[in-house]
C-alpha cells in the first residue's frame, strides 16, 4: 500500500473517530467552555473527507492540505485554526514526497506541534491541546527509526497520558482560561481530541 493511500486510511480513521467521540468531546467542551467541539471537528472532518473525494490528491501532503483547508474553513473556535495549522505544517513538512518513512512522519508531528505553539501561544500545562501535543511530538521523535507505525503508536500513547494530566490543571488559554481555578478537574476536550486523532492514526496503520 502507497504512503498516500495509507495517508487517506488514517484521515479517514480520523474523521470516524471523531464522528464516533462527537458527544464526549462535546460534554468535555460543557465543562470548561461552550460545548461545541465535537461538533465543531465533526464538521471539519466531513467537510475533509467530501473535499478529499472530489480533489483526488496525489501525494500524502496535498491529502493533508485538504483536511488543514477545510479546519480553517469549516470550524469556528479556537481549534479550526489550530488544527489547520496543525495539518498545514505537518503537509507542507512532507512536501512532494511520495513514499514516507518513520523519520518523515515524526517530523511532520514536530512540525503540527511547532505550527499549532506558534499560533496559539500555549506552553505545556496551560490544559490545551499542546499538552497532548508535545508529549506526542517528542515520543514521535524517539521512534522515528522504527517505522512510521511505531511512531503513530508512540504519539498516541504519550498523547492519551498527556491528555489524561490536564485533569487537575488550571486553564491558562482559551475559553476555559476564563473560569480560573474552576477549569481544574476536567480533561480539556483539546487535549482529548488530540489523544484520540493519534489513536485513530496508530490503528488505521496497525490494520494495514
Ligand atoms: P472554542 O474554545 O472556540 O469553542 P473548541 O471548543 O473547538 O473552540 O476548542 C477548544 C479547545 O481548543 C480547547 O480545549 C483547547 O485544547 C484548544 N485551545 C484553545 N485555545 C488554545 C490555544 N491558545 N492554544 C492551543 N490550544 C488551544
Ligand atoms: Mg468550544
Amino acid at each position: 500500500m502507497s504512503s498516500l493511500e495509507k495517508t487517506l486510511g488514517v484521515i479517514r480513521e480520523m474523521a470516524r473517530t471523531v464522528e464516533e467521540n462527537r458527544k464526549t468531546l462535546t460534554q468535555l467542551d460543557s465543562a470548561i467552555g461552550d460545548g461545541d467541539h465535537g461538533t465543531n471537528l465533526s464538521r471539519g472532518f466531513k467537510a475533509a473527507l467530501e473535499s478529499l473525494e472530489s480533489s483526488s490528491p496525489g501525494t500524502p501532503a496535498e491529502a493533508l492540505k485538504a483536511v488543514s483547508m477545510a479546519m480553517i474553513g469549516k470550524v469556528g473556535g479556537a481549534s479550526g485554526p489550530l488544527y489547520g495549522t496543525a495539518f498545514l505544517r505537518a503537509s507542507s513538512s512532507l512536501g512532494g514526497k511520495e513514499e514516507l518513512s518513520g523519520e518523515d512522519v515524526a517530523a511532520a508531528i514536530v512540525a503540527a506541534l511547532e505550527g499549532v505553539k506558534q499560533r496559539g501561544k500555549a506552553e505545556l500545562e496551560d490544559k490545551t491541546m499542546v499538552d497532548a501535543l508535545e508529549p506526542a511530538a517528542e515520543a514521535a521523535r524517539s521512534a522515528a527509526g522504527e517505522g512510521a507505525a511505531a511512531v503513530f503508536r508512540a504519539a498516541a500513547e504519550a498523547a492519551r497520558k498527556g491528555a489524561d494530566e490536564t485533569e487537575p490543571l488550571v486553564a491558562r488559554r482559551g475559553r476555559a482560561s476564563y473560569l480560573g481555578p474552576r477549569s481544574a478537574g476536567h480533561v480539556d476536550p483539546g487535549a482529548a481530541s488530540t489523544a484520540l486523532l493519534f489513536e485513530a492514526a496508530s490503528r488505521a496503520l496497525e490494520e494495514n
